[in-house]
């Protein structure tokens, strides 16, 4: 833990002259304003630095604007993309008028969350451990000005130019799903994979591994440890500003979007999760794949919710098209040991019990991992609560049941708007806690609803052209 005045202090010994203030607004990105170094004092730990938070999505009216970021003096690094020495601090918001933190405010959910946890006496510490890939393009041909949202691509099929360049075609070509993972030069990104976790590093992000990953040239992920539900989630922010800013300076470009290419692997952001208290890991026993009574019961309430969870886990229309099988990303709404078609999976932890935990394979980057993490928390604790016992395991390989057998497994919802619906029909277990008001969940499903949904069916795709055009 770092308190405000080592914070100051740090400021005034590294001669540091400007401050970055990060906070995270709903959909998700992170926001960020710059201030000289003596605007800092004590009081911008409690009661805030000022700013307008009217032109902010799914935020507040221009007629109340005004809101406070305060800082955590647990999230300091020196911003290793800034030119002038620059202290990166992460805030969460408050009203100034009431003094309230302010509840549209992610990062004020997610502790919510947490406290929600230790006032059920269940636990005290839920760990998370997110696992997001990302593509890296060479270029990108999206024609703002054309009409909001028309982009330029290869062929009717959805390929988008993967970044290898033609000229010269040297050969070591990956082909669709055989990226996992041959040795340069085939894997031509190991030397910006490496520059992004030691950047992270110096982040302070505690760093893992990194590789490439299934889909063909560019699909990567780095690895960094499980972390406390904010920690986690402010270091999976920080993965991806890190990620995106080595990616530019190399003149390429990232993207989290779950489905960006037509025929090939997804991707996803597979959440690892588990409850302790008093520092003992509370999800190893004598059940099923080595875990806990309480274990099983939080996977019982995340299989429940699915539906509605997917909602804010996987929060996009382009979520959905990675949601299909064959591509390694999850469609059913079960649970098992290996298989990676169920939707919770339980790795293998050896009989080390701080290792057991469970891994849901549904969420993607494009989601608010603040929000997602409080979201899921939420429905494990109604699983746990209520002892939602998540039924039989599905250990047989999907791809080889019986269309009798494969009808008995629930899916995961087909599109964004019926996850959407599947949310306002059940959300009792994100509101009843006090974790996410009724305002927070309206405001979020007329959000995506008007903002993406509709806007997407009002737009020509160029898969209708294939279809369409000449008839
Ligand atoms: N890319 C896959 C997904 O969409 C996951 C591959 C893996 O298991 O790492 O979830
Ligand atoms: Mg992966
Ligand atoms: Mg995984």
């Amino acid at each position: 833990m770092t308190t405000p005045q080592e914070v100051l202090k740090r400021i005034q010994d590294e001669k540091i002259q400007m401050i970055d203030l990060k906070f995270i607004d709903a959909p998700g990105t992170w926001q960020h304003l710059t201030v000289y170094h003596n605007q800092i004092d004590e009081s911008s730990f409690t009661d805030g630095v000022p700013f307008d938070g009217s032109s902010i999505r799914g935020w507040k009216g221009i007629e109340e604007s005004d809101m406070t970021m305060v800082l955590d003096p647990n999230t300091a690094w020196i911003d290793p993309f800034m030119k002038e020495p620059t202290l990166s601090i992460i805030c969460s918001i408050k009203e100034p008028r009431t003094g309230e933190w302010y509840n549209r405010c992610p990062r004020v959910i997610a502790q919510k969350a947490v406290d929600y946890l230790v006032s059920t006496g269940l636990g005290d510490t839920a760990f998370f451990g997110p696992e997001a890939e990302f593509f890296i393009f060479d270029d990108v041909r999206y024609d703002q000005t054309a009409n909001e949202g028309y982009y330029h691509v290869d062929s009717v099929e959805g390929r988008w130019n993967t970044g290898r360049k033609e000229s010269p075609n040297l050969g070591y070509k990956t082909r669709f799903k055989e990226g996992y993972f041959p040795v340069p030069p085939t894997d031509s990104f190991q030397d910006i994979r490496t520059e992004m976790l030691l950047t992270m590093a110096a982040c302070g992000v505690p760093i893992e591994k990194q590789h490439h990953e299934v889909a063909t040239g560019g699909q990567c992920e780095l690895g960094f440890r499980f972390g406390k539900l904010i920690e986690a989630a402010d270091w999976l922010m920080t993965y991806k500003y890190v990620i995106k800013n080595v990616a530019r300076k190399y003149g390429k470009t990232v993207t989290f979007m779950p489905k960006p290419i037509f025929g090939d692997n997804g991707s996803g952001m597979h959440c690892h999760q588990s409850i302790w208290k008093d520092g003992k890991p509370l999800f190893g026993g004598d059940k099923y794949a080595g875990l806990s009574e309480m274990a099983l019961y939080y996977i019982g309430g995340i299989l429940k919710h699915a539906p509605a969870l997917l909602g804010i886990t996987n929060p996009t229309t382009n979520s959905y098209k990675r949601l299909v099988p064959g591509y390694e990303a999850p469609v059913n709404l079960a649970y098992s040991q290996g298989n990676r078609s169920a939707s919770v999976r339980i790795p293998l932890s050896g009989n080390n019990p701080k290792a057991k935990r469970l891994e849901f394979r549904c969420p993607d980057a494009t989601s608010n991992p603040y929000l997602a993490f409080a979201a899921m928390l939420c429905a494990g604790i109604d699983g746990i609560k209520n002892k939602i016992h998540p039924g039989e395991p599905l250990d047989k390989n999907i791809y080889e049941l019986s269309p009798e057998e494969l009808a008995k497994i629930p899916s995961t919802p087909g599109s964004l708007d019926l996850a959407l619906s599947a949310l306002e029909n059940d959300h009792a277990f994100l509101t009843d806690t006090g974790v996410f008001t009724e305002d927070f969940i309206q405001n979020w499903i007329e959000y995506k609803l008007v903002n993406e949904v509709k806007q997407l069916q009002l737009r020509p795709h160029p898969y209708e052209f294939y279809l369409y055009y000449d008839c």
